[in-house]
């Protein structure tokens, strides 16, 4: 007898509804959560057990059923076993992933009212679909300005409003995750965070978008496993993102793992955002970043633009000036279409 914990269920394609629904009443009837996917062709279940091992070969008898997949991988609703087809998550009117690529951008801080109405102007007025800033700042250093807080919350809300963008801001503690909730359209768990379990609990209770940023020493099962408690909280708004993790190199704040994007695109279903800022660390090199990171298959990129980098209080050095983040855009037209994508 073959047992497995997590598998899916593959319908056969004529499988009726009154099939479909009595493999899912049957496996429910075991304890066991499931995940209906419905493709174009076939159906698919997918079924987490509560610890009891299930019986493959009952449910492969069941009416309708084409054949069981175990999934044998750590990580299991993050999984392209688990989930075929790529996730798409809406975000308040904009969708990430699939076909069309997303580019969020901002400052890597809200400073000012005028600095983010002002970015916010730039960043859509060059065809970006989202705005970030950070109003809770992980700073490695505790005398660096930690951002706004609740103020910064406020005005990314006002950029929101005045230009229909919608916003991403980092939430650095369970107990800020309501608060970051009733303003933002996607929680990002910044990469100091990865493994902030109770973070990850949290934020996967919220039942808003979340964007994990991988770890700067995390590996991608390791991410892929982050995203996992995330998702088995039942929120399966998740995007990933590759932000550079850190070697030996010095003459880049991180080194961009480039093939982290085929890689996560093969193993997982979930979208890939890539952001060049942070895993560079210098401007230059954002827009060459950038334009490689869509070129591998991203489903779009996370940038920082500031008015003024020379005077941004934090990531300066790395934040593109509103026309160089107008040429970036301009150039990954061309680069979409190569890839089968559009902005
Ligand atoms: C940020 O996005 O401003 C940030 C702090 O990024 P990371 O968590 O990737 O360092
Ligand atoms: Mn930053």
């Amino acid at each position: 007898m073959s047992t497995e914990n997590t598998l899916v269920i593959v319908m056969k394609p004529d499988a009726s509804v009154g099939q479909i629904a009595n493999v899912t009443a049957r496996v429910q009837q075991i304890g066991a959560r499931v995940h209906l996917s419905e493709g174009e062709e076939q159906t698919i279940i997918g079924v987490i057990g509560n610890g009891s091992p299930i019986n493959c070969e009952q449910i492969q008898s069941l009416a309708g059923v084409e054949r069981t997949v175990p999934i044998t991988r750590p990580f299991k609703l993050a999984s392209r076993e688990f989930h075929p087809q790529d996730t798409v998550v809406p975000v308040n009117g904009l969708q990430v992933g699939g076909r069309r690529l997303t580019v969020m951008a901002g400052p890597c801080a809200v400073e000012s009212r005028e600095q983010i109405l002002e970015t916010a102007r730039i960043v859509k007025a060059a065809g970006g679909h989202a705005l970030r800033g950070g109003a809770f700042k992980p700073r490695t250093s505790p005398y660096s300005f930690q951002g706004m807080g609740e103020k910064g919350l406020r005005l990314l809300a006002e950029a929101r409003q005045v230009t229909g963008l919608p916003i991403i801001t980092e939430v650095i503690s369970p107990e800020h995750v309501p608060l970051v909730t009733t303003y933002a359209d996607i929680l990002q768990i910044g990469a100091r965070n990865m493994q902030n379990y109770a973070l990850l609990h949290a934020v996967g209770a919220a039942q808003r978008p979340v964007m994990l940023k991988r770890g700067m020493m995390s590996t991608i099962e390791e991410l892929l496993m982050a995203a996992e408690y995330i998702l088995s909280h039942g929120n399966e708004r998740v995007i990933l993102c590759e932000r550079g993790i850190r070697t030996f190199e010095k003459y880049t704040r991180n080194t961009l793992d480039i093939s982290a994007v085929p890689l996560l695109k093969q193993l997982s279903h979930l979208p890939v955002i890539v952001d060049p800022s942070h895993a560079t660390g210098s401007w230059e090199l954002v827009i060459p970043v950038a334009r490689a990171a869509i070129a591998a298959g991203a489903d779009g990129i996370i940038v920082e633009v500031h008015p003024n980098p020379a005077e941004a209080l934090s990531d300066g050095a790395q934040s593109l000036k509103p026309e160089r983040f107008t040429e970036l855009m301009a150039s990954l037209d061309a680069i979409a279409t190569a890839v089968g994508r559009t902005l």
